[in-house]
């Protein structure tokens, strides 16, 4: 998981690569015991060169073009995946996403207050004028209310499983075009309401990274470690929270 504030307060550079340009922006592992350069790809197509403190520019650049081919071929994956993802129109039969769980779009035209509901692997929005906007409008508030509850659930589980947590920190829903999560510098945990459509495993990975973040403020050696305490088997699921970001952020 990158964090939005990650990507923007991390200084921007770019390598030639053959035809291509490859931009990425330089991070730092300030542990003294990661002593090599590591290279992600993230799910929006943004490349990250992790080094360790006091490491030259010019070897970070070095890292990257060892690496490029992989690179290229990882990003040309995220291009093609984005190019199968098609506009939605919220018609019945379209496939929506709940806790990691497909649900069918079903409009439901009726005289009653529009509202929305799961039934039987349904998930029906009724109503009276069921435009394509009234619908993605209510299925949006539907969201943002199931991730409100969900996500202060999983929270109020998982924080009594960090030692480093005293008490419940301040979070919010906040929609984000690329990004599950985010911490801001006064500790309030960000999370993207669209996470709610992925499996629970999920959510919980992207919280606990950000809870991590509470106490190691950046991707350090310490914060991995942190996040393997929380989660052992983060990488298995951050790498199937991935596979399905396209999808899931597609609104
Ligand atoms: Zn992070």
């Amino acid at each position: 998981m990158s964090d939005i504030q990650h990507q923007q307060e991390a200084p921007r550079y770019s390598v030639r690569y053959g035809q291509r340009t490859l931009s990425f922006y330089w991070t730092q592992a300030d542990s003294k015991t990661s002593c090599k350069a590591v290279i992600h790809v993230h799910p929006n197509g943004e490349v990250e060169v992790q080094t360790p403190v006091g490491t030259p520019l010019i070897e970070a650049k070095q890292a990257l073009l060892k690496r490029a081919r992989w690179v290229t071929e990882h990003l040309d994956e995220i291009h093609e995946r984005r190019r199968h993802v098609l506009t939605r129109d919220y018609v019945s039969g379209e496939t929506l996403f709940y806790l990691g769980r497909r649900y069918v779009l079903k409009r439901v035209p009726s005289d009653d207050q529009r509202h929305v509901k799961l039934l039987r692997g349904q998930l029906q929005v009724t109503g009276p004028d069921l435009t394509r906007e009234r619908v993605k409008g209510d299925l949006r508030a539907w969201y943002r209310q199931r991730a409100k509850e969900v996500f202060q659930r999983r929270l109020a589980h998982l924080v009594g499983q960090l030692h480093w947590l005293e008490s419940r920190p301040d979070w919010r829903l906040l929609d984000m075009k690329t990004q599950w999560g985010s911490c801001s510098p006064k500790g309030v945990i960000l999370l993207n309401p669209h996470l709610v459509k992925a499996p629970t495993e999920c959510i919980d990975y992207v919280i606990l990274h950000e809870l991590c973040h509470l106490e190691e403020h950046n991707h350090s050696q310490r914060f991995y470690d942190l996040l393997r305490y929380a989660m052992p088997r983060w990488e298995v699921v951050k790498h199937r929270l991935d596979g399905m970001s396209e999808i899931l952020l597609n609104e």
